[in-house]
């Protein structure tokens, strides 16, 4: 389901670093990383070795290295549709080894989501999305682990699934389930990193007000739902299918830089691409101080 209108936690890592015994682990790590990596990321990460060959060229990064791989291992970030955003993000992240995935979609895929939705095939028409999904990264990646949840996100479970994971992201449809999930992330202090789509443009920013005094949340930007009607859905205007692919990559980008602490945030920062003029933009994206939603945090009213 891919999403129309515009739109680390560093305390909750689950990883606990420990010491790999073994020659091998330690002679493929130097020769692939001889100056990259320093030891002691040797000797805190636990990766074997067919997932340092896996990941050989992440580790060569040195604003990543073994210990940026470890994090991505030990993650779990939950991704909210498996449609045209979704099914790129996803591949990319169990492609990049992020270690548990959750999926949720309660739709099942159809011949109009081929166009654009590439984690699914014709043969798998009729099939859930969440699975059709799940076969696909598992074809990439058997060694990382996707929960599936088949279903939508509302009020009732949106707070409770969103808190089981790390990090969300953003990639439905409809203005309802991204509020649901920007206010439920908020109100469990989850980074969100929201995307949105359509015709030739496309949207992107992470939301994460906990851990950024001065960044916003996604009703900063957009306080209230949109009337009914008011932005048209891509089953009413159209996607072009590689739009989603862009975004859907960008997003994945900007979920393994927060896992793994490299760069700048896309907090604060909306990233607008227009395919058709070929042109990026960032927009700064202000906090609300008089924000209902986000005003409390920090000590601020
Ligand atoms: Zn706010």
């Amino acid at each position: 389901m891919e999403s129309c209108p515009p739109e680390n936690s560093t305390s909750a890592w689950s990883w606990r670093g420990r010491a790999r015994p073994g020659i091998g682990f330690v002679s493929i790590m130097l020769s692939l990383c001889p100056i990259a990596v320093p030891m002691i990321s040797i000797m805190t990460i636990d990766l074997t070795e067919p997932e340092i060959h896996r990941y050989s060229r992440h580790i060569l990064l040195p604003e990543m290295g073994a210990t940026g791989q470890g994090r991505l291992k030990a993650a779990r970030v939950l991704v909210v549709g498996a449609g045209g955003l979704g099914s790129p993000l996803l591949l990319y992240l169990a492609a990049a080894g992020v270690g548990t995935i959750g999926v949720i979609d309660d739709d099942r895929v159809e011949l109009s989501n081929l166009q654009r939705q590439i984690a699914h095939s014709t043969d798998r028409i009729g099939m859930l999305k969440v699975d059709s999904a799940r076969q696909a990264a598992e074809a990439i990646n058997p060694e990382i682990r996707i929960e599936t949840h088949v279903g939508r996100l509302d009020e009732s479970n949106a707070a409770s699934l969103i808190s089981a994971y790390d990090l969300v992201c953003d990639g439905s449809d409809n203005f309802q389930t991204r509020f649901i999930v920007a206010d439920a992330a908020l109100h469990v202090r989850r980074t969100l990193v929201s995307a949105a789509v359509l015709r030739f443009e496309g949207q992107l920013s992470t939301f994460r007000p906990h851990l950024d005094p001065e960044g916003p949340c996604y009703r900063c930007l957009t306080p209230e739902i949109p009337p009914r009607g008011a932005v048209p859905s891509c089953a009413e205007a159209g996607i072009l299918g590689a739009v989603t692919g862009v975004l859907g990559s960008l997003q994945a980008t900007e979920v393994i830089k927060e896992l793994c602490g490299m760069g700048e945030s896309l907090s604060g920062r909306l990233l607008i691409w227009e395919a058709l003029a070929g042109r990026f933009r960032t927009i700064r994206l202000p906090r609300d101080p008089h924000c209902p939603s986000c005003g409390g945090l920090h000590g601020r009213g």
